[in-house]
């Protein structure tokens, strides 16, 4: 990846720009509109949303005044956990495009899986939501679907069905790989993307990544990018900051060496988001 237009090529050919913008906890209005703004005049092309999120119709705002061509720009939503199944889901779709002012998603994804702790029919749900999703795909309403925060246990059954998930977003960053899960979207053909990949602000004071960072004359948010890009996952960094929307990307004129990807794998404490056992 050399430029942030640059992209992982999804299962059905799409490209998807490789650093993402996050939008998660980044209040509704202005600050939203303004940051989303912000972040494609900087360069960023991915914008990662979500219904939950409550701020779809201020980034949609923020998307519109960018003045960037629709076609240039990949936008990502998600259903959330209230509207598993096909009919809420065709509905929460509709919904997203209405607030974000789109009429197509580029990728939409199912935020969590149903879990065997809450339902006993978790599978079928989770195949049920899928059917929507495939049905929104076949009819052009949105470019590409996937999954986040799915277990293999819970991609099982979707892998078995016509149109299979091109994208996991889980959590991922230095001191957190969730290895396992990695391995098994990568032989599975999904692009992974990694959500929080400057583990909410809390690892940029580590002392492995700032020595590393001092090297190479970057910020410790920038090696946790480049980190990710060169695990081949795509990172989605949120920012709010002016200036960090823009250094977060300025990611391409430095490459880690296997030596120092090592150190910052080592961080790994080997936990995972047991998105088995939530209750939300
Ligand atoms: P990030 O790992 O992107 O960290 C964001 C935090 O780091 C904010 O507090 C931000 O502060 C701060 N920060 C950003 N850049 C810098 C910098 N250069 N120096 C110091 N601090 C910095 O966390 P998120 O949890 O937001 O994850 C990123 C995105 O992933 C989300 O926004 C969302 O789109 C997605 N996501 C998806 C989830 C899912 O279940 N699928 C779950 C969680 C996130 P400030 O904004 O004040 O600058």
């Amino acid at each position: 990846m050399k430029k942030l237009t640059d992209g992982f090529q999804l299962s059905n050919g799409i490209s998807l720009p490789c650093v993402g913008y996050g939008t998660w906890q980044t209040p509704d209005g202005e600050t939203a509109s303004e940051s989303v703004r912000r972040a494609i005049e900087a360069g960023y092309r991915h914008i990662d949303c979500a219904a939950v999120y409550a701020n779809e119709a201020s980034v949609g705002r923020g998307i519109q005044s960018s003045g960037i061509p629709r076609n240039e720009l990949f936008v990502t939503s998600k259903v959330w956990n209230t509207e598993r199944g096909y009919d809420k889901t065709m509905k929460a779709l509709e919904k997203t495009l209405s607030d974000l002012q789109l009429d197509y998603l580029d990728l939409y994804l199912i935020h969590w899986p149903a879990n065997s702790r809450q339902f006993s029919d978790w599978d079928s749900i989770n195949l049920d939501t899928w059917r929507a999703m495939t049905d929104l795909y076949k009819a052009g309403r949105v470019k590409a679907i996937g999954v986040s925060n799915f277990q293999p246990k819970h991609l099982k059954s979707l892998l078995e069905t016509d149109v299979k998930p091109m994208v996991n977003q889980i959590r991922f960053h230095p001191g957190m790989m969730q290895r396992e899960i990695v391995s098994f979207c990568k032989e599975n053909g999904l692009i992974v993307e990694a959500w929080s990949p400057l583990g909410q602000g809390k690892v940029l004071s580590d002392p492995v990544l700032q020595e590393i960072a001092d090297r190479y004359g970057k910020s410790t948010a920038q090696v946790c990018v480049k980190w990710c890009l060169q695990h081949e996952i795509c990172p989605l960094p949120k920012s709010v900051t002016p200036d960090r929307i823009k250094a977060n990307a300025e990611v391409f004129d430095f490459i880690l060496t296997g030596e120092d990807m090592t150190k910052i794998d080592r961080m790994d404490r080997g936990e995972i988001v047991d998105s088995d056992n939530i209750d939300f």
